[in-house]
C-alpha cells in the first residue's frame, strides 16, 4: 500500500460546482472562465498555424517571438526591461509555472507565507516540494495584508512568501505602498517572493495594477507569474508564463523541462501574432470588464445580497448574511445551484481555517451580458 502525499486533497471546489451546476441546469457563475470566445483573430491564428505545420516542440523556454511580445508588453504597462532570452520562461498555464517556481525554491523543513483566503493550488505545491505553508488570514472586509501578523509568521525557516494581486476571490489589490513595505519586511531576510499576477489587465476604477515588475528591489528576488487565459479569454488553452531575474529563471527551467518541457507550439504562434497585432487588446481589458462588473451589481442592487463592487479579477464575493445566516457557505452555494438555479463558489474553501462567521459567496461575471441578466433575475429573487 502506499502512503498518500496529498491525504487532505480531493476534488477541487471548482470541479465540483461545475458538475453540480451542470447536473442540475444551474447557470455557471462558480469556476472563473468567460462563456464567451477569445477574439476571432486569435482564435483563427491557431488554425493558420496549425496548418502551416507549426505542429511540433516548441523552445524549452517558449516561442521566441511570443517572449519578445510579453518582453514589450512588460516594458509598455511596467516600465520595465527584461531580457527576452534570460528572463522570460513561456508555460503550459499558470498554474504550471506557479508549481515550477515552488519546486524550484522550496526545500524539505521550509516554510511558505500564503494569504487566506487562498488559491488552492499553491499549499499541495509547497507540500509535494516538502516544505509547510504557514497561512496568514487577510484582514476583513477588505482582504487586506495585516502586517503584524504578517511579521510574526516569519521565522528562519521562511523561503518563500506567495502574493496574489489582484486577488482571487477577493479582487483586492495590493498597492505599490504595499509592496514598499514588503520590500523592507524580507530586506535583510533570505525570503523569496512569488507574484500570482493572472489578472493582472482586470483592475477597475482607473487603478493602475501594482506589478513587482514595476518594483526593482522585489524582483530582483521574485518569479511574477501571469496567464494568457484570463487576458484573453481563453482559460483552456493553459498557457502562461514566469518572469524572473536570470539566476532564478535558470533554476526555474531545470524544474520546468522536467514537468512539461515546453507549452503547445499552435497556441505561441497564435498569441504572439495577436499581441503584435493587437497590443492594444490589454489596455481595452479593464473597461471591457468593469461594463460587466457594474452591469451585473447594478442588476443585484435590490437582492438581499450585500457587497463592495470588486477592486479587480472578474470575481464578485456577496455576503448572504440577510438571506441564509443558518447556512455556512458550502451549504449555501449548494442551496443556491439546486434550488435557485445559480451556481457560486463558496469562499470557506479558500481558507486553511476560515472565520466562522463567513458568509460569502464567489460569483464570477465574465459572462456574456444575458448570462448575468439571466442569473441577476434569479439571484435577486432569493
Ligand atoms: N492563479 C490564480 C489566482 C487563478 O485564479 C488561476 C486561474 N485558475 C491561476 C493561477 C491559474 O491559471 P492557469 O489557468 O493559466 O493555470
Ligand atoms: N481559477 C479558476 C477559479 O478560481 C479555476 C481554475 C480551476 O478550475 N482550477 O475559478
Amino acid at each position: 500500500m502506499f502512503t498518500s502525499k496529498l491525504p487532505e486533497v480531493g476534488t477541487t471546489i471548482f470541479t465540483r460546482m461545475s458538475q453540480l451546476a451542470a447536473q442540475t441546469g444551474a447557470l455557471n457563475l462558480s469556476q472563473g472562465f468567460p462563456d464567451f470566445d477569445g477574439p476571432q483573430a486569435l482564435r483563427d491564428a491557431v488554425g493558420r498555424h496549425i496548418a502551416a505545420g507549426h505542429n511540433q516542440y516548441a523552445a524549452m523556454t517558449g516561442l521566441p517571438a511570443l517572449r519578445e511580445q510579453i518582453a514589450a508588453k512588460i516594458a509598455r504597462s511596467y516600465g520595465r526591461q527584461v531580457n527576452v532570452d534570460s528572463e522570460i520562461t513561456v508555460t503550459p498555464g499558470a498554474t504550471q509555472a506557479i508549481f515550477c517556481a515552488i519546486q524550484t525554491l522550496i526545500h524539505a523543513g521550509d516554510e511558505v507565507v500564503v494569504f487566506d483566503p487562498s488559491y488552492d493550488s499553491y499549499d499541495p505545491a509547497v507540500q509535494l516540494a516538502g516544505g509547510r505553508c504557514v497561512h496568514v488570514p487577510l484582514a476583513l472586509p477588505d482582504f487586506a495584508i495585516d502586517w503584524q501578523r504578517l511579521s510574526d509568521a516569519l521565522s528562519p525557516r521562511t523561503r518563500l512568501i506567495i502574493i496574489n494581486s489582484p486577488h482571487n476571490p477577493s479582487g483586492a489589490l495590493i498597492s505599490a505602498a504595499d509592496l514598499d513595505r514588503l520590500a523592507a519586511l524580507i530586506r535583510d531576510r533570505n525570503i523569496y517572493l512569488l507574484s500570482d499576477e493572472v489578472y493582472e489587465h482586470l483592475v477597475f476604477d482607473g487603478v493602475r495594477h501594482a506589478s513587482v515588475l514595476a518594483h526593482d528591489e522585489l524582483y530582483q528576488r521574485a518569479f511574477v507569474v501571469s496567464s494568457f487565459g484570463k487576458t484573453y479569454h481563453v482559460t483552456g488553452w493553459k498557457t502562461g508564463y514566469v518572469v524572473a531575474p536570470p539566476a532564478l529563471t535558470a533554476e526555474l527551467r531545470k524544474v520546468h523541462q522536467f514537468v512539461s518541457f515546453c507549452g503547445v507550439t499552435p497556441l505561441q504562434w497564435a498569441l504572439a501574432d495577436f499581441m503584435g497585432e493587437q497590443p492594444q487588446h490589454v489596455d481595452e481589458l479593464p473597461a471591457f470588464y468593469q461594463a460587466k462588473r457594474d452591469l451585473f451589481c447594478d442588476l443585484l442592487a435590490d437582492s438581499r445580497f450585500t457587497f463592495t463592487r470588486t477592486a479587480g479579477t472578474y470575481f464578485q464575493l456577496a455576503d448572504y448574511s440577510a438571506i441564509r445566516p443558518d447556512l455556512d457557505d458550502v451549504a449555501m452555494a449548494e442551496w443556491l445551484t439546486r434550488e435557485h438555479g445559480v451556481a457560486t463558489i463558496p469562499v470557506s474553501v479558500f481558507y486553511q481555517q476560515a472565520p466562522k462567521d463567513l458568509r460569502l459567496v464567489r460569483l464570477c461575471f465574465a459572462k456574456r451580458e444575458e448570462t448575468l441578466r439571466q442569473a441577476a433575475e434569479k439571484l435577486s429573487a432569493v
